[in-house]
């Protein structure tokens, strides 16, 4: 899970690494609220999870309040690849000397961790690594050891970072070190990590991945997952337990597993038609997580017609079965539903459904049968909704 600049930031005080002071706003007056407690010059930033907004225009100075309110106004609601800003970061703008970048990562080819640092900050790193990648220090760090003072005077020492100021970086990176391991990220990212004109070392920018596999020990990262998507299915999707992405095509897919998820939308394409969402039940669902997943397809407006494709390993067919006959009584579908099921009690999951075969409903012996089934029925449409 990506978090906001703020989040980000907030993360980073936690391990004492400076960050500016600064606010939240939703709205353009309580920007302008913040801009004024925190003092002027102030920077609003656009809060989304896509790099490049001081490019795009999300990034603006303001010395009075007139100017926050200006910037506020135009950066809110505004476009950013895709994004939609709906959140703003204000914080006291900071006299800038020079523009770094430093990060950690997970080199997963390596078994290592990896730092990245040098003192071409504030483009994006990709850039430099192309244009110039002697300017990128990379050290592996071996997590079994860890990261200690003497190592971070090195790096910092190689990456030509002023002699003044090594010592405080140096002590930066071990806390963002810390922040990594402790905090559970794959990935901690300050670009540009800046000098201040009065000679203090400061992240302007925070970039965070937390590895969602750690969540069940991180109770407070429910605050994250909360304002995480802002797409309502995907929400929706999040609070049932399902493992959803909205796609732009025509067939909504439910499947157990992402494996064979995965494959029916290769199937569905390979059939001529494109998916409409990607959506696992997992493995072990019941007759109840079945009925929920097929009331989410159905309130995605795109969908023509519904594949549900099961291979019953531990997830029991009759289960699958009994999800939609208590789908087809409780919600309105409004697209027909191809159905493949194999696996633990096919059979009894056929027997289940035998008496709702419809035009509504029909069950497919292969994938690509079911697959074909489903793609000529969303072409030629006639859902009733
Ligand atoms: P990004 O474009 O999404 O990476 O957003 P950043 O937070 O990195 O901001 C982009 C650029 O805006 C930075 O590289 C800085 O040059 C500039 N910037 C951001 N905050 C400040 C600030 O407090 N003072 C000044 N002078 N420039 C800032
Ligand atoms: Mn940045």
């Amino acid at each position: 899970m990506d978090l906001f600049e703020y989040q980000g930031k907030q993360y980073f005080e936690r391990y004492d690494i400076p960050v500016s002071k600064g606010g939240v706003a939703v709205s353009v007056d309580e920007a302008v609220r913040i801009a004024d407690s925190v003092g002027y010059p102030v920077v609003v930033k656009a809060q989304v999870k896509v790099g490049g907004r001081g490019k795009a225009g999300g990034v603006k100075l303001a010395s009075t309040p007139e100017e926050a309110r200006q910037h506020a106004g135009n950066i809110l609601g505004m476009d950013i690849k895709g994004h939609t800003v709906e959140r703003l970061w204000v914080e006291h703008a900071t006299d800038i000397a020079k523009e770094w970048y430093a990060s950690f990562t997970l080199d997963r080819a390596a078994q290592l961790h990896l730092l990245m640092l040098s003192v071409k900050g504030g483009v994006e790193i990709e850039e430099v690594a192309r244009t110039d990648p002697e300017a990128i220090v990379k050290v592996h760090v071996d997590p079994s050891e860890g990261y200690s003072l003497s190592q971070a005077m090195n790096a910092v020492t190689k990456a030509g970072i002023d002699a003044e100021v090594r010592g405080e970086t140096a002590k930066l990176l071990v806390s963002l070190y810390r922040c990594f391991v402790e905090g559970d990220c794959d990935l901690v990212e300050i670009n540009p990590l800046v000098l201040t004109t009065d000679g203090k070392v400061h992240a302007l920018d925070a970039k965070v991945t937390l590895d969602d596999n750690a969540m069940f020990r991180h109770p407070e990262w429910e605050e994250f997952a909360a304002t995480d998507t802002t797409d309502e299915r995907e929400k929706s999707a999040k609070q049932r337990g399902l493992n959803y992405v909205g796609l732009d095509g025509d067939v909504g897919i439910i499947a157990n597993g992402a494996g064979l998820a995965m494959s029916t939308l290769d199937v569905v394409s390979q059939a001529g038609g494109s998916a409409a969402n990607f959506l696992d039940i997992g493995g072990g669902a019941n007759a109840a997580l079945m009925a929920s997943a097929l009331d989410l397809i159905n309130s995605d407006s795109n969908v023509k017609s519904i594949l549900v494709n099961i291979f019953g390993g531990i997830t029991r067919c009759d289960e699958v079965a009994k999800g939609i006959v208590q789908a087809l009584a409780e919600v309105d579908l409004k697209s027909p539903i191809v159905l493949r099921l194999d696996g633990t009690n096919a059979e009894e999951g056929r027997e289940i459904l035998a008496d709702h075969i419809s035009d509504r409903l029909l069950v497919e012996k292969t994938m690509l049968d079911a697959a074909s089934k489903a793609v000529a029925m969303a072409a030629t449409k006639d859902s009733k909704g």
